[in-house]
């Protein structure tokens, strides 16, 4: 019998993150005042997030970094989670590549967001605060943030955009049932809201419109702080549990992998499967290639620039040195929510410049195709966003099928796609579309944070 699956005991499971930032040759650049355009320490940012957070986002010396035992005691609530080798994909594609995946589907919520919500709301309650705010596109990290708030004793406020609400009502609820209150984005709750609505009332939101508003939320109210889910440093950190694991359970597959794969929003499921593996091709023992999947629609990495932009749409953020379609750039109403962003992680920007990792990206029509492919083969329908990182395995598992080769690629199916029926739903009925962009599209809304 092959084994299939691979799961830590409980005394093998990670007890520190790790911090790439660390081991990098060189450091991303420092976020900086867009007035003053003074790079900003940890003071500058706490009156936004908890102060902790702050400190890890900023830290560039401590390699690793203890998990709060409070925090792996809800850990163990879900992990560690599976590694599965897909012998039915592999089978499906006729390929000879050995074919593993990080199951973050399985916990609850249903995706990897849950990792960083936990923490991220414990450091908040030691703080002393007693209200969390954030912003929400599919509908993942506002229902993480809802529950991990409620687990810690924190009342939490989600804005969610406006067509992620359309596109998925049940998302809403389940954060309600977690006891959150959720707005749709743009509000007339804000005064970013009702600006953006002023300037056009159909916008139908995006992760921009959403941050703007729980950022000004976070700052006009006492004791509330802000939470991101995705983009800054130290949710990467935080994610960076599920390499940790991924690394000890491909040993105990007897691999290791030639390629990692993840989707691409902020970056920060990818950083999390990545960045552990990516530290062996730093110190050079390994050369690994790190692939990571964004849409055709959305395509910061690949057609992208690297400048400094503000992370959301009113431009309330620090100015942030990332990969950019520019802060005001609409992307198109496509299913996977999650990956709508027009920037990168500082991170993943500085390792693109670097050379250390690539984008791909790839059309919605792609994505779907390969999610219902693992759906028949493997059981699991993934989210959306997810499919794009299985689209992107598939290419890569098809040349090795033209070229012979038995590599050994390690995907990160960030999350199930249980909630996104609606979207299947569309697939199905022939009522999907891609979306390509032209030169001139890419080129409207950069540079326009100078
Ligand atoms: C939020 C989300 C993403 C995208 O965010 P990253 O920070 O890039 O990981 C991908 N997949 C799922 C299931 C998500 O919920």
């Amino acid at each position: 019998m092959k084994q299939k699956k691979f799961i830590l005991q409980e005394s093998e499971m990670p007890t520190r993150w790790y911090n790439i930032q660390a081991d990098m040759p060189n450091k991303p650049m420092p976020p900086i005042h867009p007035a003053t355009r003074e790079p900003l320490g940890v003071e500058d940012l706490a009156h936004i997030f908890p102060a902790e957070c702050c400190k890890q986002e900023l830290d560039t010396e401590h390699r690793w970094i203890d998990i709060p035992e409070e925090v792996l005691e809800k850990y163990k609530y879900y992990r560690s989670t599976p590694l599965v080798r897909a012998y039915a994909l592999e089978e499906a594609l006729g390929t000879p590549a050995h074919i593993y995946f990080k199951n973050e589907s399985v916990n609850p919520l249903g995706s990897h967001k849950i990792n960083s919500a936990l923490p991220q709301c414990y450091y908040a309650k030691q703080e002393g605060t007693t209200n969390v705010t954030t912003e929400t596109g599919a509908g993942q990290w506002g229902a993480a943030l809802s529950y991990a708030a409620k687990v810690f004793g924190l009342e939490c406020a989600v804005y969610q955009v406006k067509i992620s609400m359309q596109q998925k009502p049940y998302r809403s609820s389940i954060m309600r049932t977690f006891g959150a209150t959720v707005e749709g984005s743009p509000s007339m709750s804000t005064r970013a809201g009702k600006d953006i609505i002023t300037r056009d009332p159909h916008h139908m939101g995006s992760l921009g419109t959403a941050i703007s508003e729980a950022v000004e939320l976070a700052t006009t109210t006492p004791n509330c702080k802000y939470t991101l889910g995705s983009v800054l440093n130290h949710v990467a950190l935080h994610q960076s549990i599920i390499g940790l694991e991924a690394e000890k359970q491909m040993e105990q597959a007897g691999e290791y992998p030639d390629m990692v794969i993840a989707c691409f929003g902020g970056g920060s499921n990818f950083g999390g499967i990545a960045f552990p593996f990516m530290r062996h091709n730093i110190s050079g023992e390994r050369h690994t290639e790190f692939i990571a999947a964004e849409p055709e629609s959305c395509p910061k990495l690949t057609r992208g620039r690297f400048e400094y932009d503000f992370g959301d749409e009113a431009g309330y953020t620090p100015l942030l040195p990332m990969y950019t379609l520019g802060h005001n750039f609409r992307p198109a109403n496509i299913h996977a929510g999650g990956l709508r962003y027009h920037g990168a992680g500082m991170i993943v920007s500085q390792l693109i410049k670097d050379g250390m990792m690539h984008g791909v990206d790839i059309p919605q029509l792609e994505t779907f195709e390969a999610g219902m492919l693992f759906a028949r083969t493997e059981g699991i329908i993934p989210a959306p966003e997810s499919s794009h990182a299985i689209a992107a395995t598939i290419r890569e598992a098809k040349k090795c099928k033209e070229t012979g080769e038995e590599k050994v690629i390690l995907f990160n199916l960030s999350g199930h796609g249980l909630i996104d029926m609606t979207a299947y739903e569309q697939y199905l009925n022939g009522d999907l579309m891609n979306y390509q962009l032209s030169d001139a599209d890419i080129e409207k809304n950069l540079g326009s944070s100078k």
